[in-house]
This record gives structure tokens, sequence and C-alpha cells, in this order.
């Protein structure tokens, strides 16, 4: 029996299936060192999970609105007034589980058959996969490493045709770390508001910056660019909580509304434990994630340093998230342990095989020349993991 079209056009995510991959070698008993998907590798702080021990106990065991709980809402507003000088109202906040389930929300929502969404490459895997979910078009726009991994506003203008529909903007990016400034992303909302086209603006790593770059929302310019923008975020990253399943978005009530419904007949509300746990990551203190912070440039630091100082491959300096992109051209077309490296796929396969280090390709971020380390993992690692890539590349 013929099944969905649509469905069968989907590709797997390349970031979890390295991650399974890679924490099956492990359990097999194979010394992996885990350079794959983008988790903090931190406990999740111990209030947090108080609050949710709490919760069992007091029973707040059933559904909640399918939205979420008001007072999480509430909680998620007071963030957006504290660190971006946004004011929304609970009604404009929905709750989802995980951002990526936000992300997949705001395309069923504003989407219909054709549509084009303009994705800035290197873009995070799912991105596009998410638009034909929504029966949109992705449209990807291009830009290099020599570019910093960033598009010119001129360039998104050409990318514009009657059908585009939204923009996406992750800032600090996955795969990229890279930053937008304030000047850059306000060029972007003025096209954006004279052209009547939606942001989908990912922010999920905001907390996540060093070298003391400054995240911005580009909903805070005015409210015309607010009105047209889907803010998407979550607790995954900043409160190292990605199995717990808490995203939220923040866009105009209309959005808000429908994003809500199609939610309540997908999956309801998302877990009325973790909903209050997030809670208690939002208002608590933030000396935890100061402390991530710190140790995440610290590892980043050697690792740019550590992957320049190697023969044949190289990096820029990411000022966010905690993914490095590593340049591997001058190694492409070359033999490493008898096997011919024709991309991105072979070279993090062949790595995988023999070196025992997981990566992940860059052909699912839009770039074959280049393949993601994350940095969430010890010092320890990074150093071990490197030197392999560096002994695997002499041999
Ligand atoms: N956006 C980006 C750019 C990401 O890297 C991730 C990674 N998980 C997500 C969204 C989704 O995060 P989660 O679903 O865990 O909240
Ligand atoms: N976002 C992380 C990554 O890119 C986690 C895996 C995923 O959700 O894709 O590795």
């Amino acid at each position: 029996m013929e099944l969905s079209k649509k469905a069968l056009s989907i590709s797997p995510s390349s970031t979890l299936a390295i991650d399974a991959k890679a924490k099956k070698m492990k359990a097999d008993g194979i010394d992996i060192i885990g350079f794959g998907a983008g988790e903090p590798d931190f406990d999740t702080p111990e209030h947090i999970k108080a609050a949710a021990i709490k919760a069992i106990n007091d029973g707040f065991t059933k559904y909640t609105p399918a939205s979420g709980t008001l007072e999480l809402k509430q909680a998620i507003c007071n963030k957006f007034k504290k660190d971006n000088g946004l004011d929304y109202k609970p009604a404009n906040i929905v709750i989802s589980n995980g951002a990526k389930h936000s992300l997949v929300n705001a395309f069923q929502a504003i989407l219909n058959p054709g549509d084009e969404v303009i994705i800035p490459a290197p873009f995070w895997v799912s991105y596009p996969e998410m638009v034909k979910i929504a029966d949109g078009v992705p449209v990807i726009l291009n830009s290099t490493e020599e570019e910093g991994f960033k598009f010119s506003v001129d360039k998104l203008e050409k990318a514009i045709t009657a059908k585009t529909k939204a923009i996406v903007i992750n800032s600090p990016s996955n795969p990229t770390g890279m930053i937008y400034t304030e000047d850059e992303l306000r060029a972007i909302a003025d096209l954006a508001v004279s052209k009547e086209i939606f942001i989908v603006s990912d922010e999920i790593y905001e907390k996540l910056i060093y070298d003391g770059y400054k995240h911005i929302s580009i909903a805070s310019f005015n409210d015309k660019i607010k009105d047209l923008t889907i803010i998407v975020n979550g607790v995954s990253k900043s409160y190292s909580m990605t199995g717990w399943r808490i995203g939220y978005t923040a866009s105009n009530e209309k959005i808000a509304t429908i994003m809500g419904n199609v939610q309540s007949h997908a999956t309801s509300n998302p877990n009325s434990i973790a909903q209050k746990a997030a809670q208690a990551g939002l208002e608590g203190p933030e000396d935890v994630m100061n402390m991530m912070v710190a140790e995440f440039a610290k590892r980043r630091d050697y690792m740019v340093e550590r992957i320049n100082s190697i023969d044949g491959i190289s990096c820029i300096n990411p000022n966010g998230a905690f993914y490095v992109m590593m340049n591997i051209s001058k190694i492409i077309g070359k033999e490493f342990a008898g096997v011919k490296i024709n991309g991105s796929d072979d070279f993090a396969n062949v790595l995988l095989e023999k070196a025992n280090v997981a990566l992940v390709p860059g052909s699912g971020f839009g770039t074959d020349i280049h393949v993601r380390l994350s940095y969430a993992t010890s010092l320890e690692n990074i150093k071990e993991g490197l030197n392999r890539i560096e002994n695997f590349l002499n041999k």
C-alpha cells in the first residue's frame, strides 16, 4: 500500500542519529568520544529537580490547559520582560514539548501549501524538514565561512519572492555559533516589515554567549516587527533540561491561539511535572547557568585553538551556542585508513569507525566541507577526542 509521500520525503535527524549510534557503541563497551548531539553535559540543577519531585508529591500529575499552565506562561512573560525588554501577556505564550515542537507548531500555524520559508545556511538540520512537514517549501540562503556564516541583507532581499512567507533567524546559531549584531537584525527586521514577512526567531541559545556579545531579540525593535515575529525558546539548553521537553513561543495572540488549537489535538499539554520544573528554572537563581557558560567558553577556546593547530583542518571562532564548525575541505578527496573521503558523511563515518570519535557531518546542515563538533562535553573528553582526530589525520 502506498505510504504518505510527504512523510517519505522527510529525512531522519542526523544529529539524533549520530547521538543514538554513539550511545549504542558506548553501551556495547566501545570507548567513544562524543562530539555529536548538542546537549549540555551538566546535570539539571537541584532546585529544578526538587520542584519536579514536589509536583509529583503534590499530585500535580493531571492534564493542564493544552497550551500550558497560566503560572508558567506568566514566568515566561517575566523572562521576556527581564531578558529581552519585551511585553507579552500569557495569551501570547504557547508552551510545548520542547522548542522543536514549538517550531513545528509555528510552521503549521503560518504556512499554506507552496509557501516559501527562507532558511539561512548552514542551518540546524530540522528546519527544512519542519517546513516540509507543514507543506511549505524551504529556500536555502547560503553563506560561507569567509562571510562569517552570515548572509547580507542584499542577498536576503534577492531571495524573497511573492511566495515568501517567513524567514528563519537562529542567533546564536546552531551549527555555526554565529551571532547577528543589532544593526544586522534591524536591517532584517526593516525588510521583513516592508515586505510583510514573518520571522521565526529561534533564540534557544540566547544564554550561551561569549566574548562580551549580547543577545538581542529581533522582536524588540518595534511593534510591527514584534507582531510579525514568532520567538521560539526553551529550557533544554539554558537549564540543562534536554530530557524534560519544555519549549515555548511568544507571538501575536491570533497565532498563539491557532498554535494552541493545533497542539490541543496533537499532544495536549506538555508534561505537567516538567512545566513545574521549567518554572523553577526560569524563576530560580542564574548562578548555575553562569557557571555553565564560563565552562563552555573555556572549552571553546581550547577546541578552536587545538583544531587550528592540526594540519588539514581549521575553524573560525564561534561566539555563541556550543558548536564548532570544522573545515575539512583539505581532507576531501584524500584517503584515510583505506577509505576515500568524498564528503562530510564519509569523514564522520570513518572517524567514528576507526578513531571512535562521534561528530555530525555538515551535509545535514547544508555544507559538505564542514563537520560539527559539540563542546558540551568535558575538557578531558575534548582533549582526548582531538588527540584521536590528530593521530587519525597523521596516519
Ligand atoms: N532549535 C535549535 C537551534 C536547536 O539546536 C535545538 C536543539 N535541540 C532546538 C531548537 C530544540 O530544542 P528542544 O526541542 O530540546 O527544546
Ligand atoms: N539540537 C541538538 C543538536 O543539534 C540536539 C539534537 C536535536 O534536537 O537535533 O544536536
